[in-house]
């Protein structure tokens, strides 16, 4: 797909995401989403003078647990950085963050595509540190009166800023990066990650490599913008690599889906080549400065926003009232060894485990640990995981999404539907019929044989189906005759007959028995 395209896209990504603690980062104001505005709000929050904070361990923890799932390392010593800006939600006028010692860097995530869209890749990471959220700003524009206002609840917030390098290559890219980070994070039990409530906010940073020589620059513009593999970009960018020219890096905001994450980029891409081609503005040029852009949903364009600051207008400066936090190697390890499995680990286990399809293991793993474990339980318990991994992806799954209910509240348990598929590997039932005992089972919460009892329908054991199967034979003679020259498929007629005597039969089954029992004739 990329292949085609006149220009490489270069893109990194920014997720905050809202830890899941009960308590703010350094109050004990509580963190629930939905409250009447400013009832969760305590002198500290709303900054006033002579307050001071306390950090939340919790908050620490779950950062130091995500931080080590995605193979960071976790430096000794991490220190608290005030980032001064003025706007109306952030009523101390600076934000805590972490400047120059962050909790974590350098650690990667592995993605990859189960249709094979893209070669799997490690996508870097720089860094993941803490820092508090702001408030919000409601502005009233329905009334005309255009009166704003401000709710402080989130103020204080627990935020992870995961921020990765600019590894990935297009839109389904960054896609797969969020999706896998968005199920590492549920499967650590760190953040619900639930993007409408903004628990997961995204920003990305993106620009395109134009190689030089295909470009339509000018040969003065393109000698004076052509990479020499050492031009210093601005923050997380990558070095241009030689022959080719960058474009300058837009950061796009408000993007509150992954759906809109992908269009947002794609749409960016292609603006920025279109402009490109146009003025031959480059990253090099004075006017080649990152600028932040907006998606807007409406319109599935990008519309420019305010300028961004560099780290320099901030001023930041460490926190004189908070202490700096230290971890040890021995706290580092003992996290490790508490994550459980994670989901690539999972996803090549059940692979090799149950020999079903990365496709198979990719699905079941995306919707989450529960599921994960009826697949197991059911596969385990009815021997054949093949068919466990199809009713579970097909009518399980269909079956949670028609009630809006998770896998935990699924009325048949992995024990009972499990019986279910035993009986159409013995032949006794088939799948379509099947279906009917599972929609009973759904409805009543009862057992497999319970269930077809009650729809009338009856396991049709070996010895009444070869008996069904002889009768047919007996009283169709000419489809026998040309079953024995080697028309095979005039058996196909006997299987209506058989449904019509008994409507349970599995049309499989008669064919094949059908079949044996004209070679002895
Ligand atoms: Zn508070």
């Amino acid at each position: 797909m990329q292949e085609s395209l006149p220009y490489t896209i270069v893109i990194g990504l920014e997720v905050h995401v809202q830890l899941a603690t009960r308590s703010k980062l350094f109050c004990g104001c509580s963190t629930a989403f939905g409250a009447e505005p400013n009832t969760q709000t305590c002198p500290l929050c709303i900054g006033m003078p002579g307050t001071l904070p306390v950090m939340n361990r919790e908050a620490f923890g779950l950062s130091l647990r995500t931080a080590v799932a995605l193979n960071c390392s976790i430096p000794r010593f991490t220190k608290w950085d005030r980032k001064q800006y003025f706007y109306p939600d952030l009523p101390k006028g600076y934000q805590i963050s972490q400047f120059d010692l962050p909790l974590s860097e350098n650690g990667y995530l592995q993605i990859s595509d189960p249709k094979g869209a893209f070669e799997p890749k490690k996508i870097r990471i720089i860094r993941a540190h803490l820092e508090e959220d702001a408030g919000k700003s409601i502005h009233d524009e329905a009334t005309g009166r255009g009166d704003s206002r401000i709710d402080l609840n989130r103020t204080g917030t627990p935020l992870l800023e995961i921020v990765s390098q600019p590894d990935i290559r297009s839109p389904l890219e960054a896609k797969a990066y969020l999706s896998e980070l968005k199920l590492l994070l549920t499967y650590l039990g760190v953040s619900d990650c639930n993007m409408q409530e903004g628990s997961l906010r995204v920003d990305a940073n993106i620009n395109l490599h134009i190689d030089a020589a295909d470009s339509a620059v000018s040969a003065a513009q393109r000698d004076a913008a052509m990479g020499d593999g050492n031009t210093t970009a601005p923050s997380g960018a990558m070095t241009t690599p030689v022959g080719k020219i960058a474009t300058p890096i837009v950061e796009v905001k408000n993007m509150n889906s992954f759906r809109a994450v992908e269009r947002a980029l794609a749409f960016e891409a292609s603006r920025q080549y279109e402009v490109f081609k146009e003025t031959g503005l480059t990253i090099n040029d004075p006017d080649g400065l990152k600028t932040t852009r907006g998606w807007d949903e409406n319109a599935q364009a990008t519309k420019p926003q305010r300028g961004k600051e560099d780290s320099a207008d901030y001023r930041y400066f460490p926190d004189p009232d908070l202490v700096p936090v230290t971890t040890t190697a021995e706290q580092v390890d003992e996290i490790r060894e508490s994550l459980g499995e994670l989901p690539a680990a999972l996803r090549t286990r059940i692979e090799e485990t149950y020999a079903i399809s990365a496709y198979d293991a990719d699905v079941l793993v995306n919707q989450g640990r529960e599921l994960v474990d009826y697949f197991i339980r059911l596969a385990d318990r009815c021997g054949d995981a093949k068919a466990a991994s199809n009713w579970v992806q097909q009518d399980v799954l269909r079956a949670l999404k028609e009630r809006q209910i998770t896998i935990e509240c699924f009325p048949v348990t992995p024990e009972m539907l499990s019986k279910l598929l035993r009986y159409i590997a013995d032949g006794l039932l088939p799948t379509s019929r099947a279906r009917d005992v599972l929609a009973e089972m759904i409805e009543s919460g009862s057992s497999a044989d319970a269930s077809m009892k009650k729809l009338g329908i009856e396991a049709v054991d070996q010895g009444e189906l070869e008996g069904l199967c002889r009768e047919l034979l007996e009283k169709n003679p000419g489809i026998v005759q040309d079953a024995k020259e080697g028309k095979l498929k005039a058996v196909g007629a006997l299987i209506g007959q058989a449904k019509q005597k008994n409507p349970n039969v599995n049309p499989a089954q008669v064919r094949e028995l059908c079949l044996k029992l004209i070679e002895k004739m």
